[in-house]
């Protein structure tokens, strides 16, 4: 079993906790990332984008001693959920918290720290290994947006690992949901709320009873529906005669998201026939995908974690991921997403083990010199 450099792994880890980088800013977290790397013989791409204001980061570390595995793509996400400006970290009893003011950032830069570790110690190291392709990604956290811009000409590989999910290391989430997001803007007709309200059409009326009438909430096991956010009016005194409506649709299940998607814009449209003007809009955020579980790469992770005495699990993720975004735009993927186990992310009780980000580390290590 390939040794890793646990002492190194845990400053790596501490110099990603203290940089800055939430969602669009994530400069400080690059410039750490491209000083820990610097000593490794790495090709580097910056700004891996199709959009180049995306900082996405792509690096290859070659194949050595003539590997005969395939190569494999490492990724994880450099922004986080909130700032991490003012962070106190603090490491007691073998976990990182924070001292509740911010979040702790483990969500990814646990991900992160294990593949810069994992390079780091496979080019010391003298064994041979496949080439290893990494994807860090920016603006993960704001819909996927760096990995939906990431310039996929520069990846080839076939076998991915995303380090991005909570639960234990030796969990492997082999599926991820569809989410479709829509958007509706109702007009009515304004008019004096206190005069003449029988000469407006309310918008808000119109879109609260609407909201009323769709599937709303958990559907069934494999989806659910949410309204986020609605805008409209402009005064107590005023019919409302714009309202603005937010929602989503996620499901595992790609043929009930577009019905239900169907369904929901029918009870909006309906409208039109009564003297409101709706448009609704609707977008693929990203689509579902379910990945066998018994091909030849599942049994190497499997097998490489259960020699690491990790449980394995394979799980469904309930949300979209990077993994969503790999699986879905490059040919013939085969992309998982790793448990790390941080907990509690995007909160200010956020949490993570060292010993589970030692564990990830060694377990994309030796899946990456097997
Ligand atoms: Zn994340």
């Amino acid at each position: 079993m390939m040794k890793i450099n646990k002492e190194r792994l845990q400053s790596t880890f501490e110099k990603l906790l203290t940089a800055n980088g939430i969602s669009g800013n994530e400069d400080e977290t690059i410039n750490v990332v491209l000083d820990l790397i610097k000593d490794i013989p790495l090709f580097v791409k910056e700004n891996a984008s199709i959009d180049e204001t995306k900082r996405n980061l792509f690096l290859k570390l070659e194949n050595r001693g003539g590997s005969k595995t395939p190569s494999i793509l490492l990724s994880a996400h450099l922004d986080t959920v909130e700032s991490t400006e003012k962070i106190k970290y603090q490491l007691k009893n073998g976990k990182y918290t924070t001292d509740g003011n911010t979040i702790l950032g483990s969500d990814d830069k646990a991900g992160v720290a294990a593949i810069i570790e994992c390079l780091m110690s496979i080019h010391e190291s003298n064994k041979p290994h496949p080439e290893i392709q990494v994807a860090f990604t920016v603006e993960e956290e704001v819909g996927l947006v760096g990995a939906y811009n990431y310039d996929f000409s520069l990846i080839t590989s076939k076998r991915g690992i995303v380090i991005d999910s909570d639960g234990k290391p030796g969990t492997i989430m082999y599926a991820g949901p569809s989410q479709y997001l829509f958007d509706v803007d109702i007009t009515g007709v304004s008019a004096h709320a206190g005069m003449t309200p029988e000469n407006g059409k309310s918008a808000i009326l119109y879109a609260s009873q609407c909201i009323s009438k769709i599937p709303f909430g958990r559907i069934d096991h494999e989806t659910t529906t949410n309204v986020g956010t609605i805008k409209g009016g402009k005064a107590n005194n005023i019919v409302a005669d714009k309202c603005h409506v937010d929602g989503e649709i996620r499901s595992h299940n790609h043929v009930k998201i577009n019905l239900i998607n169907d369904q929901i814009k029918s009870i909006f449209l309906d409208g039109n026939k009564t003297g409101f003007k709706v448009e609704y809009k609707s977008i693929e955020k990203y689509s579902a995908f379910e990945l066998n579980t018994k091909t030849e790469f599942m049994m190497l992770l499997t097998s490489q974690a259960k020699k690491l005495n990790l449980d394995v699990h394979f799980k469904v993720c309930g949300g979209g991921c990077d993994a969503n975004i790999f699986n879905n735009r490059i040919k013939n993927m085969e992309c998982v997403n790793f448990a790390c186990g941080m907990t509690d992310v995007h909160t200010h009780k956020e949490s993570i083990y060292l010993s589970d980000i030692e564990k990830i580390t060694e377990l994309i290590t030796s899946i990456c010199t097997k």
